[in-house]
């Protein structure tokens, strides 16, 4: 019946239908709204309908026609504009509930998790028996869903890139505090502490490889003297000195450090007691053969000399070990004269 009206209107009389509805409206003193015009042309479209019917008895009975009336008239006899009014007003529910979910998603849903939810909720809520309308207001509720935890995902990527530099800015801060607790201040060679863990490293490296590994002490020479003479800060040059020429040598893989006051010590991984002892012959004979100066007042200082001793590690040997008897090495070049190089297992034959 409604379709009937709907084709009129659209049909060769559309105009007169039109004009005849309005000149009836106005002759009942009829508001020309929307509704009404709509009710009224099933009056004049569609005059055996049942609404043009109830329409006429309504006016005969001398009915105001409120606008009450009229939405009363329109949704029981028109169903589809029932039904239009009810897509709008769901339409207007689903933006209130897009929005909400928009919010709710905003507020609450700070997680991935939380988007997996949502998944898991729509697909309970899409089912075969729904509506169309139905399953777009599911469709486009998952599609904000979307939207949102993308854009959380994007202020999730920002942030964790902020996070990232942050770490990365509190990493290179733990990098140099290990380096740090690892590295002589004077001389920028490693420490005590770190030659004592990259000793137990290498040992059991060498155990795992088959490898042999050789251990050095390196001591200067008289040295309370040369303080005592240039005093202690010029003592400090000198020590440097010293480091600089035996961290040319002591790069990776062999590992050298300060071990105490004007001490040093050099892991050799994978050398033998020979090729260290050359290595250590090369340090020896530039410290002794470099006449210093004092930098602030370019005194002559004359030269200085190191004793050396050094130790081949026999097989599965305790690092501390082979430290000792480094140390006895250089014990012997101390007292054999000083400024030369002992190796430990020369010194062992000899005895
Ligand atoms: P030797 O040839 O037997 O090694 O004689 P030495 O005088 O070098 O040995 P000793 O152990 O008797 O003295 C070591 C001296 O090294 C004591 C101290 O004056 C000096 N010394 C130790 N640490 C430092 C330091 O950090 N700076 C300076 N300037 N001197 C130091
Ligand atoms: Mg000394
Ligand atoms: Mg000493």
């Amino acid at each position: 019946m409604s379709g009937d009206v709907e084709l009129k209107l659209r049909g060769p009389g559309a105009y007169d239908l039109a004009r005849k509805a309005l000149e009836a409206m106005e002759a009942n003193s009829v508001w020309p709204t929307p509704t009404n015009y709509e009710l009224w042309t099933y009056v004049v479209a569609a005059p055996d309908s049942p609404l043009a019917r109830e329409i006429t008895r309504l006016i005969s009975v001398g009915e105001a026609f409120t606008d009450n009336l009229a939405d009363e008239l329109a949704a029981t006899f028109l169903p589809k504009a029932r039904l239009n009014e009810q897509i709008r007003d769901a339409g207007d529910a689903l933006n209130k509930e897009l929005l909400a979910v928009s919010r709710a998603i905003e507020t609450a849903q700070k997680s991935n998790e939380a988007y997996s939810q949502t998944l898991a909720g729509a697909s309970k809520s899409l089912s075969p028996e729904q509506s169309a309308s139905d399953l777009k207001a599911v469709v486009e509720t998952l599609s904000t869903a979307t939207r949102r935890v993308q854009r959380e995902n994007r202020s999730l990527e920002k942030r964790l890139a902020d996070s990232t530099a942050e770490v990365a800015k509190l990493r290179a801060h733990l990098e140099q505090v290990r380096r740090d607790a690892t590295t002589d201040g004077l001389t920028n060679l490693a420490n005590r502490k770190a030659f004592d863990e990259e000793l137990e490293r290498a040992c059991a490296e060498a155990d795992a490889a088959g490898a042999s590994l050789t251990l050095a002490v390196i001591d200067i020479d008289f040295f309370k003297n040369f303080n005592d003479t240039w005093g202690h800060q010029t003592g400090d040059q000198v020590i440097r000195y010293v480091a600089s020429v035996i961290g040319r040598v002591g790069a990776p893989p062999r590992f050298a450090a300060r071990y105490g006051g004007e001490e040093f010590a050099v892991i050799f991984p994978g050398e033998d007691a020979e090729a260290a002892a050359a290595v250590l012959e090369e340090i020896r004979d530039e410290v002794a053969s470099r006449m210093l100066k004092r930098r602030s007042t370019n005194d002559d200082l004359g030269a200085i000399t190191v004793s050396a001793g050094l130790a081949q590690r026999r097989t599965g040997e305790a690092g501390m070990a082979v430290m000792e008897r480094a140390d006895r090495a250089l014990y012997v070049s101390k007292r054999s004269g000083r400024n030369r190089v002992t190796n430990a297992e020369a010194m062992a034959n000899a005895a």
